[in-house]
């Protein structure tokens, strides 16, 4: 077996071959393997013609296909299968070698594997891929960690095969060392089921308060993408919904049971937030709004509970409301944006990686799930001010929000009044004002813990901490 390839990819199902067909379709030399060798064999028959493939059935001649320092990447299942491989792999290599992790790894497995192969001398790279099967072919957002030098190898190659931004920009950076990568794609998956969840509110208020169908709804969402609300995810949402089942001629959206299922990536995104004390309520209620979904039979017993029915608005109205539901949708998008990069600032403080939030706006841009317009303006307000406190501090978004929020605050009585459910628009709302409140109703919490627990609090006009004699009378 030569020892020519710039770069090899085990786990060959629809992530790690596509990726493989990326890398060779730049140039590259890939290695190939997978535990099924048939899986190798396909992907050199079926697209060998791309590119310069080397096919490998062994771990060993895996390794030793691959030219020095060895790029490996790994693109299998999350988890143990992930510890497996590199058991595997890790006695094969040398000093210098790099191991690409490129699966969806929790960033506490990934910062524990960089620190025990840092033992060997090997870089273990934690890489988050974001953009599915077609972003990981065509251009994948890459969110790499692990350490400088690594970077300095693989980045001309991942520069390459990454996703473009419009301004032509490659949409990876190194995000900081060990697990930075992976946490930063845990919450990019976060803030996608935050816009995923937005989304389905905008559309189900459409629906149902102002009576369109879904293909009208589809127009709405198609008008909505020329503007700053201008995304993939508004962009799909179109298809979705404009689709018509074959075998009904029902809307797609009517014969699909409304159960969303996940991974798991947004459920860390919350239990994370919650060891880091981050408010990223506007996430969790996506995340539990996707599990309430869940519960068919708790929502069949709970049908026949009081409350009222949307009645639908007339043509006009209808419109104008639609326009008022855009303005809660950006409003909202902006509260979740806030959230999620306010997680980043934690973790990268927490684990000093120092990670530049105007660079991960940027490679969001392109490739990923999220890639949206508005993301430019999230890494021009962090390029002119890199520590602002959050993303509403921005001037620019701070006056967007007070544009919107009387329409915000409309679109949520009307969903109230009307019994729509809305937690992520109401969840965003509750958040702005909280942290537009001069005065929070924590000072009474404080005084409850003191109280049942001489938990003690702090006064506003002295320093220290006190605590009340409460009386004998409990
Ligand atoms: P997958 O279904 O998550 O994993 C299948 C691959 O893992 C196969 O190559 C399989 O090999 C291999 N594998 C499983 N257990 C193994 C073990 N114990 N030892 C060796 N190999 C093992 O594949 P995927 O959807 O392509 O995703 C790959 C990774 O990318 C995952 O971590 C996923 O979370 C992440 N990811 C996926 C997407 C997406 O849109 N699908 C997007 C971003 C990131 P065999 O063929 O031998 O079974």
């Amino acid at each position: 077996m030569s020892t020519s390839a710039q770069i090899g990819v085990t786990g060959l199902a629809v992530m790690g071959r596509n990726l493989a067909r990326n890398f060779a379709r730049n140039g590259y030399t890939v290695a190939v393997h997978n535990r099924t060798v048939a899986k190798t064999n396909a992907l050199v028959e079926e697209f060998g013609h791309e590119g310069s493939f080397v096919a490998a059935e062994t771990a060993k001649e895996f390794v030793a296909a691959l030219e020095r320092p060895r790029r490996l990447v790994i693109m299998v299942k999350a988890g143990e299968p992930t510890d497996a491989v590199i058991q595997e792999f890790a006695p094969l290599l040398e000093p210098g070698d790099m191991i690409i992790d490129g699966g969806n790894a929790h960033f506490a497995d990934t910062r524990r594997r960089e620190r025990e192969l840092r033992g060997q001398g090997i870089h273990f790279v934690g890489t988050g891929v974001s953009g599915g099967e077609e972003g990981a072919l065509n251009g994948p957002s890459i969110m790499p960690g692990g350490s400088p030098e690594s970077y300095e190898s693989l980045g001309p190659m991942l520069e390459k095969i990454s996703a473009k931004a419009a301004d032509g920009a490659p949409c990876v950076t190194h995000v900081g060392p060990d697990g930075a990568g992976h946490f930063v794609k845990m919450v990019h998956n976060g803030i996608e089921y935050a816009d995923m969840q937005l989304i389905g509110e905008a559309y189900q208020l459409l629906r149902d308060v102002a009576g369109y169908s879904p293909s009208q709804i589809a127009d709405i969402f198609r008008t909505w993408n020329t503007g700053r609300l201008d995304s993939y995810l508004i962009e799909i949402t179109a298809e979705v919904l404009s689709h018509v089942d074959a075998a009904t001629g029902k809307p797609f959206v009517d014969v699909v049971e409304d159960r969303a299922e996940q991974k798991g990536t947004g459920r860390w995104t919350v239990q994370i937030a919650l060891d880091l004390g981050v408010p990223v309520s506007g996430i969790a209620e996506a995340v539990f709004a996707r599990s309430l979904s869940g519960h068919a039979d708790l929502r069949a017993a709970s049908r026949g509970l009081a409350g009222p029915t949307a009645q639908q608005l007339d043509e006009v109205d209808a419109a104008a409301f639609a326009d008022r539901v855009e303005q809660a949708l950006y409003a909202s998008k902006i509260v979740s944006y806030t959230q999620g990069f306010h997680e980043i600032t934690a973790g990268s403080d927490e684990y000093d990686w120092n990670i530049d939030l105007g660079a991960v706006a940027s490679i969001w841009r392109g490739g990923c799930i999220i890639r949206a317009a508005f993301l430019d303006r999230i890494r021009a307000a962090y390029d002119t001010r890199p520590d602002l406190p959050s993303l509403l501090s921005d001037d620019t978004f701070a006056q967007e929000i007070a544009a919107a929020q009387d329409d915000w605050r409309e679109v949520l009585v009307a969903a109230t009044r009307q019994g729509v459910p809305t937690p992520g628009f109401s969840a965003a709302l509750a958040y702005y004002d909280a942290l537009r409140a001069e005065r929070l109703p924590a000072a009474l919490t404080q005084g409850q813990r003191d109280f049942f627990g001489a938990h003690t609090y702090r006064r506003t006009d002295r320093e220290g901490s006190f605590h009340t004699l409460w009386g004998d009378d409990r």
